[in-house]
């Protein structure tokens, strides 16, 4: 896959407080559409377990809830991608931050095509986190909170760019499974590109 010069992949970016429903929400658009998924937080997670040398760094960023250093996220994305022939991706938890999208883009020559953010109120976060028992170190109600602030003061400001280039799709994150992946629906739907 080439992504740097030239036309590249389609990108989706997928953003949402903590417990928005992200995941759940690529999963059925992985089923639907066929683009290929790569969630940031599995990726640090995956490298966390298989002992590379970030991993400590990683863990411990993690459990305070703050943001992994770009270059580290980056480059794995990076990885991913470029061993993939997928030519559509659904890029999931990322950019946390302005400094994670500006390093994407200056390490990639990437920008999204679109960006998806499950828009859901507080409350409903921290419940649906407090109560998947998926055992993740994060997942206790001060991890919660910390991340809650980080998602306030770093990846608003993210969204409200991708607002500002017209870029951004919000769908409301509250309701059953299904009929917010109706309001996905129409969002691809409108883009046959990826549904062709
Ligand atoms: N994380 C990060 N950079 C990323 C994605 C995740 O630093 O690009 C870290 C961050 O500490 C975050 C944690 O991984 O709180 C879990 O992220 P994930 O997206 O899996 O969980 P969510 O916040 O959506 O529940
Ligand atoms: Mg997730």
């Amino acid at each position: 896959m080439q992504v740097k010069g030239g036309k590249g992949p389609f990108i989706c970016f997928v953003l949402g407080g903590p417990g928005s429903g992200k995941g759940t929400q690529c999963a059925k658009i992985v089923k639907n559409y066929g683009l290929t998924h790569l969630s940031a937080g599995e990726l640090l997670r995956r490298e966390i377990a298989s002992n590379s040398e970030y991993g400590t760094t990683i863990l411990n960023t993690i459990k305070e809830g703050k943001i992994v250093p770009s270059e580290v996220t980056v480059s794995l994305i990076q990885k991913e991608m470029e061993s993939s022939d997928s030519k559509k991706f659904l890029i999931d938890g990322f950019p946390r931050s302005e400094e994670n999208r500006a390093a994407f883009e200056r390490i990639m020559g990437a920008e999204p095509d679109i960006v998806l953010f499950f828009d859901c109120p507080e409350e409903e976060m921290v419940n649906r986190v407090l109560n998947r028992n998926e055992g993740r170190v994060d997942d206790n109600i001060d991890t919660v909170r910390k991340r809650l602030q980080v998602f306030k003061a770093l990846n608003l400001p993210v969204i409200n760019y991708y607002a500002r280039r017209g870029k951004l799709y919000t769908i409301n994150a509250v309701g059953t499974v299904d009929e917010i992946f109706e309001q996905v629906r129409a969002v691809f739907a409108a883009l046959k590109l990826v549904t062709e």
